[in-house]
């Protein structure tokens, strides 16, 4: 059985110390009452919710699965996760961040990125639910007609219903402008809507009356890729005009995916079978409705990235401490045991001081993301929501592709400090290892957000959000310029943001000479940056560690980690950078 603690003080520490949340929130429009003290009494609730009831089914959830009844087409989900979305439902807490008129709390992102943070780490599986319903009712507050909000937007708020996200097809993936699935013209202004999804995420299940589908299909006329393709309201039941569940529709889980990891989460195949659906939003304009909200949903998936790391740390330091395994090189430190514990070994610290950089470095850019993502939406004028918009833009692939993929580095590390136990199932640790995989793989592979990064954010958009980034780091150095206590972060941070602009220049010229330098560095751009991204932050914590009036022990740990992640793992900036600059050369056709 594997432990679990919200990190309460180091989210604390990031969304004040380090990033100044409260001073941002509060002077947003309308943010006059998300102080401190409200903050931190929504972080400890969610934090007892989690450890209470989400962390104790984490592994008898994955042990057990989904289980699919084929006769009844029905997803039966693990023990104790309809009992959590339950509580949490009563909570209040599916309609955090929603809008007070739909029924929600309209708390700022940024306090949801940070109880997001504490669900999943709890329970990633179970966290699926809540996030799928999410991204739909964002969906429906952007695009939705003001009955369509009525009906459907307000009970998933209130935690009844539940919605699901069906893009993906068999020959659709990364491609959507390859989608089949066709809508029909039907009576009253409805839709028929029928073809099959894969990989639906809550597809089906039971711990909501009603499921909510927000899918995506071509009308008759609609032309070919990616410019033909509508959005559509589906629901399992259909609604009464007095919101009460009429018949059944015409949709249904014909199978759930058997899965490496995340099995308490239905993944399921959809198939539609003439249902009757209703358009969202414009026609042939669905694909770019989805995108409006896809920000948000690689969010809440670089967050995920964060939760496992976080379990995984917390585990293995907690494992590191006890296990009494050969003796320090520089003699006994604990003489009178049979053995020293695996903390005495500058191996092991190698990995758990990985494992933290990652976690804490990663925690810091998904905060500071989801603020911006406040900023952009309610910040008080005009030119402050464009550069806040600008930031979001560039930073979104940073935060759910570098995350996603540092988790299975942290997660990775996080197992080898058990050594063979960690293999082993009851370790609970191996767990967290399949859970991750997936994170690199939806919401856009890492391959998807690099060229994003580089061929969307810097190369069409001329790097409008990166620009700003830069001024801020450049500023940064600047003030710190003479604080004799940070010279060792500045100088390589610096450096490096100075590199960072001229590898990004010339490359920008070697695409515009050949276009296929774009795919050959994307990959290793999105690294380069992230690695730069996370000097930066990490120079912030300990400009805030020094300044703040925390334990000595408390600042100590920020400096040693920001020491050890600036000499040990900003260089790999430099093997990035001799990989982009090699060119698309080393990337020969094959047979
Ligand atoms: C557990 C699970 C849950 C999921 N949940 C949902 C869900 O709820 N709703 C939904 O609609 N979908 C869902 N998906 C689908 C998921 O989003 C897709 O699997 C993902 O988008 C990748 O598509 P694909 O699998 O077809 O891979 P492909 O698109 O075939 O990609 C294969 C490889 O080629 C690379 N590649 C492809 N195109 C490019 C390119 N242009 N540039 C660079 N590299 C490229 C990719 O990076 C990848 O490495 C889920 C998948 C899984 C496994």
């Amino acid at each position: 059985m594997t432990i679990y603690k919200a990190p309460l003080d180091d989210l604390r520490f990031a969304l004040y110390d380090v990033l100044g949340a409260e001073q941002i929130l509060t002077s947003l429009q309308g943010g006059e009452g998300h102080t401190r003290d409200l903050v931190d009494a929504v972080l400890e609730e969610a934090g007892r919710l989690s450890e209470a009831l989400l962390a104790p089914f984490n592994a008898s959830g994955d042990e057990e699965g989904c289980r699919y009844d084929k006769a009844t087409q029905t997803v039966t989900t693990p023990k104790g996760f309809k009992e959590a979305f339950k509580a949490f439902a009563e909570g209040g807490w599916t309609g955090l961040t929603q809008a007070e008129h739909f029924g929600g709390q309209a708390l700022p992102n940024a306090i949801g990125t940070a109880t997001t943070e504490i669900f999943q780490a709890g329970n990633l599986s179970w966290s699926l639910y809540p996030l799928l319903s999410e991204g739909a009712c964002h969906a429906m507050e952007l695009h939705g007609t003001k009955e369509q909000q009525d009906t459907y937007l307000k009970p998933i708020v209130e935690g009844r219903w539940t919605g699901t996200m069906c893009l993906t097809e068999p020959q659709a993936g990364s491609d959507l402008g390859l989608l089949k699935t066709r809508a029909e013209p039907g009576e009253n202004g409805t839709y028929k809507i029928t073809g099959t999804k894969i990989f639906i995420s809550a597809g089906e299940h039971d711990l909501a009356e009603n499921i909510i589908h927000l899918v995506l299909a071509r009308l008759p006329d609609a032309p070919a890729g990616s410019r033909g393709i509508s959005m559509f309201i589906v629901p399992k039941f259909k609604v009464n005009a007095d919101g009460s569940l009429g018949s059944r529709n015409t949709v249904a889980a014909s199978n759930i995916e058997h899965k490496m990891g995340l099995r308490g989460s239905a993944t399921c195949v959809m198939n539609f079978d003439a249902a009757e659906g209703y358009l969202i939003g414009q026609p042939h304009k669905g694909l770019a409705a989805m995108f409006t909200m896809m920000n948000a949903a690689r969010l809440g998936v670089g967050v995920q990235g964060l939760a496992l790391s976080e379990r995984a740390l917390q585990n293995s330091a907690n494992y590191a401490r006890e296990r009494l395994q050969g003796r320090s090189l520089s003699g006994p430190k604990f003489p009178e045991k049979p053995a020293d514990n695996l903390l005495v070994q500058p191996d092991v610290r190698r990995m758990l001081l990985t494992q933290r950089a990652i976690v804490e470095g990663s925690r810091a850019l998904l905060l500071y993301t989801s603020l911006q993502t406040d900023v952009e939406a309610h910040g008080v004028d005009e030119a402050t929501r464009k550069n806040a918009s600008d930031l979001v833009a560039f930073l979104i692939p940073i935060a759910k592709g570098l995350v996603t993929e540092l988790a299975q580095e942290a997660t990775k590390e996080a197992l080898q400090v058990y050594g063979g136990h960690g293999y082993i199932v009851e370790s609970g640790v191996e767990q967290f290892v399949r859970d991750a995989r997936i994170i690199t793989l939806y919401e856009g592979t890492t391959g998807i957000q690099a060229a994003d990064l580089l061929g969307r954010k810097i190369l069409q958009l001329q790097g409008a959000g990166f620009k700003l980034f830069l001024q801020e780091i450049q500023a940064f150095c600047q003030e710190h310029a003479q604080n004799a206590a940070m010279a060792s972060l500045i100088a390589p941070l610096a450096k490096t943001a100075k590199e960072w602009a001229d590898l990004t220049l010339a490359l920008a010229q070697r695409v515009q000479a050949n276009p296929e330098e774009l795919g050959a560095a994307a990959m290793d751009y999105l690294y380069y940056s992230g690695y730069a991204t996370l000097a930066y932050l990490w120079a912030r914590s300990v400009a805030a560690a020094n300044a703040g009036n925390h334990a000595e022990a408390f600042k100590q740990a920020k400096r040693d980690t920001a020491a050890f992640y600036f000499a040990r793992m900003l260089p790999r900036c430099r093997m990035h950078k001799a990989a982009i600059e090699a060119g698309v050369e080393t990337l020969p056709a094959l047979a």
